[in-house]
């Protein structure tokens, strides 16, 4: 039985329970750049920093004018929102847009078909079902093959041919049909075996029913396990990892040759795998950037599997990272690229899959749709936040890896002021993390505590928005990395204001005296 809920409300009671605890529950009534506002008890506005950017998907700040203003001038154009089913859609242009955008940034000619859905998990959702989907026709492409062979062997049976003894063994005599039964009675038990997926260690792909089995995290992950396909997680400082799980995974079709009138039995490679997810930037990890020599890795070994690589880039893309693509900077080559987050300009809520011409499957845009997949008003906003991506030379991302640099700068001063306290600043562009080493053996038994409870974090939080007004959490899977992703017009002010604040939180962890939290 689950305990009544102590707060009033009709939905997150126990959110909200929760977040009060650690003085975190607030009601924000306006936003606007990179502060949320809310209401003091005497009325009275008051602006918190917001480090946190809807999960990164601010890049221009909350309500940018002139994407409020874009979308306004949409709604009052009588931009057709729905109009399912005409073929023609705004969402193509929009794809055309973005192929224009990673054709340049991945250095190929090579077209990608953008699927459109709701959300970053819908968009990894419809991959991992476009990716089965591809799996399936591998799969019936190998089984023609095999019975194209049954038959050729069939012929040359009737035209003398022998079962040789190996294949005698399998199918308890030498009769032709029975092997033949046999062959096909292995085949189907080997095809019903469900599909399963790669993955890195620590990543996060979303929380529906298919995409949180890609997320490595346990808490996240396990009560659904027997909802969907599995995958098998590598560790992204061992890419060898990925021949020994292949191996372990190996499963086999068999097939039927004739050399020298002699029919005899062979193994083809059963496609196990149907996918390879993988962030440029592991985000809920705790901000790792993978290295270039991952990304080789990676590439290499889904040709030597014959696996799409797919890289989301729901938080690392749009330009967050200094490039549209953070795999960009690693050379990483992807089959499939996921965006979602920022995409709607902060204001609509759209994700795509695109996915390399050579790994297409057209017959998917007739099995996949959703209502408002690929909708008027999303598609326009998002072709509106692209163009501001792309303006003045690719201003936005200059100032994304220059605000980064600044950021990056400040967080360097204050480790090397406190490095008993801070253990590492990660990232690239306006996607960082600040970590704190872990407090455990901290002398005051309320900071051990919290950390025995993984609610430093909330604690550290709670402190910063009530004494500095800067709102701020850890990545949802390394509590102890701090996620700083504001929007690209960080001012030198909000910088200031994070620095003082990350410095006093350094100083109580130093001093070890929770006593000092507010
Ligand atoms: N993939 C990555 C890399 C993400 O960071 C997230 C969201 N944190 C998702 C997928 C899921 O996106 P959404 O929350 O829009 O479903």
């Amino acid at each position: 039985m689950s305990a009544s809920p102590g707060a009033p409300e009709f939905a997150d009671s126990y959110l909200v329970e929760v977040l009060t605890e650690f003085g975190l529950a607030l009601k924000y009534v306006r936003a606007e750049g990179n502060t949320l506002y809310y209401l003091a008890d005497d009325g009275s506005e008051v602006g918190v920093f917001d480090a946190a950017s809807g999960f990164g998907s601010l890049m221009f700040g909350h309500n940018n004018p002139e994407l409020v203003e874009h979308a306004k001038w949409l709604l009052d154009q009588q931009t057709p929102v729905h109009a399912q089913f005409s073929g023609y859609s705004y969402a193509i242009n929009l794809a055309a847009k973005l192929n224009e955008i990673i054709r340049r940034e991945l250095k190929t000619e090579d077209k990608f078909y953008g699927l459109f859905g709701n959300s970053g998990a819908e968009a990894v959702e419809i991959t991992i079902k476009h990716a089965e989907l591809d799996r399936g026709m591998r799969i019936k492409e190998l089984k023609e093959g095999i019975e194209a062979n049954i038959e050729a062997a069939r012929s040359a049976i009737a035209g003398g041919a022998r079962v040789s003894e190996a294949a005698a063994g399998l199918a308890d005599g030498t009769d032709f049909d029975r092997l033949v039964a046999e062959v096909r009675r292995r085949n189907a038990e080997t095809e019903a075996r469900p599909p399963l997926f790669l993955a890195l260690e620590g990543g996060f792909h979303g929380k529906l029913v298919s995409s949180v089995q890609l997320t490595f995290n346990e808490e996240f992950r396990g009560p659904f396990k027997a909802l969907a396909a599995q995958a098998r997680f590598i560790p992204r400082d061992r890419p060898e990892m990925i021949g020994k799980v292949v191996e372990e995974e190996r499963a086999a079709l068999l097939d039927v040759v004739v050399q020298d009138g002699v029919v005899d039995l062979v193994e083809r490679d059963f496609p196990v795998f149907a996918a390879f997810l993988v962030e440029p930037i592991l985000g809920e990890a705790g901000i790792f950037p993978i290295s270039r020599e991952l990304a080789r890795s990676l590439r290499e070994a889904c040709d030597t599997i014959g696996v799409p690589l797919v890289s989301d880039e729901i938080q690392s893309g749009m330009g967050r990272s200094g490039t549209f693509l953070a795999g960009t900077q690693i050379d990483l080559k992807p089959d499939y690229i996921i965006l979602a987050k920022a995409l709607g300009g902060g204001l609509a809520k759209l994700g795509v899959v695109l996915v390399n011409e050579h790994r297409y499957r057209k017959d998917f845009e007739l099995m996949h749709t959703s209502t408002f997949g690929r909708d008027g008003f999303s598609s326009r906003l998002a072709l509106k936040f692209l163009e501001m991506l792309e303006a003045d030379g690719g201003k936005a991302y200059q100032l994304a890896a220059e605000r980064g640099a600044k950021a990056v700068a400040m967080m360097e001063a204050i480790k090397a002021d406190y490095p008993d306290v801070v253990k590492e600043v990660r990232g690239k562009g306006l996607m960082l993390g600040f970590e704190l080493h872990d407090q455990g053996k901290s002398a005051d038994p309320e900071i051990r505590e919290a950390v025995e409870h993984e609610a430093l974090a909330f604690v550290i939080g709670g402190h910063l928005l009530r004494k500095h007004r800067i709102r701020i959490f850890s990545t949802a899977s390394n509590l102890e990395t701090m996620r700083f992703e504001p929007s690209i017009f960080l001012s030198d002010e909000e910088l200031a204001q994070v620095d003082a604040g990350f410095r006093d939180v350094c100083q109580i962890l130093r001093d070890q005296d929770a006593s000092k939290f507010a």
